[in-house]
C-alpha cells in the first residue's frame, strides 16, 4: 500500500490573489478585433456596449502582466477553491505507465465545471457597473448553469439562450439552470431578429453555438442595463481561468515535480489557457522546456484542420471579427458528436501562440475520448464530462508513449468537469450507438472559402 501523498489543497490564505494575464509577456501580441462593419481595431470603448467595462478593458489589456482578483470574487472562490490537484496513481496502474500523472479537478465547483470561475467574476462586474440583467448562449448547459447561480449570487437577472438541440435532449442542464432563477429560451427563437431570419430559412434549426450567441448579443444590444456575457473564447474568460494554472503551479510544487506536458480539453480555450498560461509564462520568460497540448474533437478540429483568419464570433456576424483559429463561422458539427467541444473557432491568445508553436494540438474522434473516460472512472472513481475525456486521451496518449521510452514524464492535465449530467451520452457509447465521425477535408475547405481575406 503507498502512503504517498494523493492531493494537494491549498490554504484560503494561500489562495491565488491575482489572475495572470499572458498578452503582456507574449512577444508576438494577438492581432486587434476588428470593427465588424468598419474593419478598424477596436478599442475597450467599442466593447462598452455589449460587455462589461472591466472587462472589455481585460480584453485588450497588453500591458499588466497580473490583474488583481476582486475581494468579494475571491470570497466566493474559497466555497470551492483550492480544488484539488490529485495524482492519478489508479490511473498510471491501469495503464502500466512509467510517467507520473496528475489532474486538477475542477468538477468539484458547485455547477460541477470550472466555468463557474470566469462566471462570478462577470457576474461581479458587471453588478459593480450598475448592470441589471445579463444575457449569454449556452451549448450542453455547463456555461449557462455556472452564470445563472454567478447572477444569483450577485443579484442579477439571467436569461439563457440555449442550443435549441440540447435545451431538447439535455433537460436536467435546462433544469439546473432555471432552479437558480434564469429566464432559458431554444434557440433560434422568435424572440430576436437574428432568431427569426434563421428560422424563416431554415424552419427546422436544431441551432448551434454561433446562433446563440447572436441572439444573446442581439438582446444585450436592445436591452437597457443589459450586458452580454461569454463562458469562453475570449481573453478575459480565459484571464479568470488562470485561477485554475496558478493554483496548480503552487501544488506541483507541494508535491515536488514540475509537469513536462500540461493537456487541456479545447472549446475556445479558456480551461486550456487556464491551466497552462501560468506554465507558459515560464516558457517564454526563462526557456523553460514544457509541452503544452490541447485537445479538441475531430468532429470540430479548428486548431489542427481551420485557417488562421478573421472570423466572427457568431452566425449573423454582430460580433467583432477576431484573428483566430477557425473552421468558418456558420460550421455546425454533426449531430452525432456527443462530446460538447462544438465551437467553430478558437480564442486570439491561443491562436497566436499555436501560430508561434508555443503550444501543439491534437484531434481526438469520440470513441477514444470516451475509452478514456471510461478507464479514468473506473481507476479514479470520478465520471468525467465528455469533453474533459478529451484532454484524458490526450494524457493516455502521452502516459503510453513513455511505456515505450521508460521515461518518467510528469504529465497534468485539467479535469475541467464531472459528467454525472451527460450520462446520455455515456449511454450512447455504452450501447454502441457512438460512432467516430471526422468532418470531411472538402466541406472545412467549403466553409473557410467563404471567408473574407482579411489576413492576406
Ligand atoms: C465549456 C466546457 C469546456 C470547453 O470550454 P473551454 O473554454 O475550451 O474550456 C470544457 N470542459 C467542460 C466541462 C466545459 O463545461
Amino acid at each position: 500500500m503507498s502512503t504517498k501523498q494523493k492531493r494537494f489543497f491549498l490554504s484560503e490564505d494561500e489562495l491565488p490573489r491575482q489572475w495572470y494575464n499572458i498578452q503582456a509577456d507574449m512577444v508576438n501580441k494577438p492581432m486587434p478585433p476588428l470593427h465588424p462593419q468598419t474593419k478598424k481595431p477596436l478599442t475597450p470603448e467599442d466593447l462598452y456596449p455589449i460587455f462589461c467595462e472591466e472587462c472589455s478593458r481585460q480584453e485588450l489589456n497588453m500591458t499588466d502582466a497580473w490583474i488583481d482578483i476582486p475581494e468579494e470574487v475571491r470570497e466566493m472562490y474559497k466555497y470551492y477553491r483550492s480544488t484539488p490537484l490529485v495524482r492519478a496513481y489508479g490511473l498510471e496502474k491501469a495503464l502500466g505507465t512509467p510517467a507520473h500523472i496528475y489532474f486538477k479537478n475542477e468538477s468539484v465547483s458547485p455547477i460541477g465545471s470550472h466555468k463557474l470561475n470566469s462566471a462570478l467574476a462577470q457576474a461581479y462586474y458587471a453588478k459593480k457597473e450598475g448592470v441589471t440583467n445579463v444575457t449569454t448562449e449556452t451549448g450542453a448547459g455547463q456555461w449557462g448553469a455556472a452564470l445563472s447561480y454567478a447572477a444569483k449570487v450577485f443579484g442579477l437577472e439571467a436569461a439563457v439562450y440555449q442550443v435549441k438541440i440540447s435545451y431538447e435532449q439535455k433537460p436536467y442542464r435546462r433544469s439546473i439552470m432555471q432552479t437558480f432563477g434564469a429566464q432559458v429560451t431554444p434557440s433560434p427563437s422568435m424572440s430576436t431578429r437574428a432568431g427569426k431570419d434563421i428560422l424563416t430559412k431554415t424552419p427546422n434549426c436544431q441551432g448551434s453555438l454561433g446562433t446563440a450567441i447572436s441572439e444573446a448579443v442581439e438582446l444585450a444590444r436592445t436591452t437597457p442595463n443589459c450586458k452580454y456575457v461569454l463562458g469562453s473564447v475570449l481573453s478575459h474568460v480565459t484571464l479568470h481561468q488562470t485561477i485554475i494554472g496558478l493554483e496548480a503551479e503552487k501544488q506541483m510544487e507541494m508535491a515536488g515535480e514540475y509537469p513536462d506536458i500540461v493537456i487541456g480539453c479545447f472549446g475556445g480555450g479558456s480551461n486550456f489557457g487556464g491551466i497552462c498560461f501560468p506554465f507558459m509564462r515560464h516558457t517564454i520568460k526563462e526557456g523553460r522546456k514544457t509541452r503544452y497540448i490541447a485537445a479538441e474533437p475531430a468532429s470540430c478540429p479548428k486548431l489542427t484542420k481551420g485557417v488562421f483568419q478573421y472570423d466572427f464570433g457568431d452566425e449573423a456576424g454582430y460580433t467583432p471579427l477576431l484573428p483566430m483559429y477557425t473552421l468558418g463561422h456558420n460550421f455546425m458539427p454533426a449531430n452525432i458528436h456527443a462530446g460538447g467541444l462544438r465551437y467553430h473557432g478558437a480564442g486570439v491568445i491561443v491562436s497566436q501562440l499555436l501560430k508561434d508553436g508555443l503550444m501543439e494540438a491534437v484531434d481526438i474522434k469520440q470513441l477514444e475520448t470516451f475509452e478514456a473516460g471510461l478507464l479514468f472512472a473506473k481507476s479514479e472513481g470520478i465520471i468525467p464530462a465528455p469533453e474533459s475525456c478529451h484532454a484524458i486521451a490526450a494524457a493516455v496518449r502521452e502516459a503510453k508513449a513513455c511505456i515505450e521510452t521508460g521515461e518518467e514524464k510528469v504529465i497534468l492535465f485539467n479535469l475541467s468537469g464531472h459528467g454525472l449530467i451527460d450520462m446520455s451520452a455515456y449511454d450512447q457509447y455504452l450501447s454502441g450507438n457512438l460512432q467516430n465521425y471526422e468532418v470531411p477535408d472538402e466541406l472545412i475547405e467549403n466553409n473557410v472559402s467563404q471567408l473574407e481575406q482579411i489576413i492576406k
